[in-house]
């Protein structure tokens, strides 16, 4: 008999079985576009340098980036994935740097652009933003294309300590979180933040309660949890090489992970249990394991513990 986890039950809210369930078994995939962005953490109205930890090209496989136009971005990628994903529905992803940092009608016109192409197979937007370049005109912007689409709004939580916020160069603060989730209250966006595990002065008991950060605010409906990984091209990544600290392993990973889901609400659909660059980008920790693999390591863990997200929820 097969076992739940080849069935594909896990024990946790995960996106590609919510994306089963609301696209009625269609294969659904995201179509990350470059919307040429940049960032204020970058271009000095926040800081210089941006985070410590970024480097803006590991979050993009190379095949999505340099291309032209949004719209020949889109093409491209509703074709790579038709073929090599045997995909049927899209989400446009703007991924990489701060896509909501320019005027709305500036914005407007790129996300437009992007939608305007095969729009009966186009089911949703995603953009991924800093909470301190988000406000109300913004919101309504893509609140306009819930009535066509699912929206969703990505946001960079990183950690919930303003301490660890400021070591890491991130411009903004856990209170410019908070402010962004007040404006986004009762919003028809769906929220997700994105949050970084491992910074090596936070210990288990600090990284833990970001569940609780997490559980008090309902209008969070999807999370990305990430390990931290050192990428080529940031500055951690130059202080690592000179001086290597604590990275998690797998296994550590694993069992960090095993003690935080039962404490995240059971309603949160978690997008992401972990983060992997491009390999020619990542410096450590390299776990020696394709995507896949690290995926099934995970679940096969916390379906033989019989982890249950929302357990230890109160
Ligand atoms: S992580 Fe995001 S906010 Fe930070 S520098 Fe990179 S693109 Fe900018």
């Amino acid at each position: 008999m097969e076992s739940q986890l080849q069935q594909g039950i896990k024990g946790y809210n995960n996106y590609g079985a919510w994306l089963r369930e609301k696209y009625k078994g269609q294969r659904v995939f995201k179509v990350i576009v470059d919307g040429g962005f940049t960032c204020p953490n970058r271009d000095g109205s926040k800081g210089y340098g941006g985070c410590t930890y970024c480097n803006v090209d590991s979050f993009t496989p190379s095949v999505s980036r340099n291309n032209p136009s949004v719209r020949e971005q889109v093409m491209q990628g509703v074709a790579r994935a038709r073929k090599g994903n045997k995909a049927d529905r899209f989400i446009i992803y703007f991924q990489p740097n701060t896509n909501t940092y320019a005027p709305a009608h500036y914005l407007k016109m790129l996300y437009d652009e992007a939608l305007s192409y095969h729009t009966e197979d186009i089911v949703g937007l995603s953009v991924g933003t800093r909470p301190d370049c988000i406000d109300a005109e913004k919101i309504a912007l893509l609140e306009s294309y819930t009535d066509r689409f699912d929206v969703d709004l990505e946001m960079g939580m990183e950690s919930i300590y303003n301490d660890t916020l400021g070591q890491i160069n991130r411009g903004c603060t856990h209170d410019d979180l908070i402010k962004a989730l007040g404006l986004l209250q009762n919003s028809k966006l769906d929220v997700c933040v994105h949050t970084i595990f491992g910074f090596p002065w936070e210990t288990k008991e600090m990284m833990l309660r970001y569940a609780g950060e997490i559980n008090r605010f309902p209008q969070i409906k999807f999370v990305k949890f990430h390990h931290l990984h050192i990428v080529e091209g940031s500055v951690m990544g130059v202080k690592y090489k000179r001086e290597p600290f604590k990275l998690f392993s797998l296994p550590e990973y694993t069992d960090f992970l095993c003690e935080l889901l039962p404490l995240v609400r059971p309603d949160v659909v978690i997008q992401r249990l972990f983060g992997l660059s491009d390999m020619e980008l990542l410096i450590a920790p390299n776990w020696g394991l394709k995507k896949s693999e690290i995926q099934y390591y995970i679940d096969k863990a916390i379906a033989d513990r019989e982890i249950i997200q929302g357990s230890s929820f109160i």
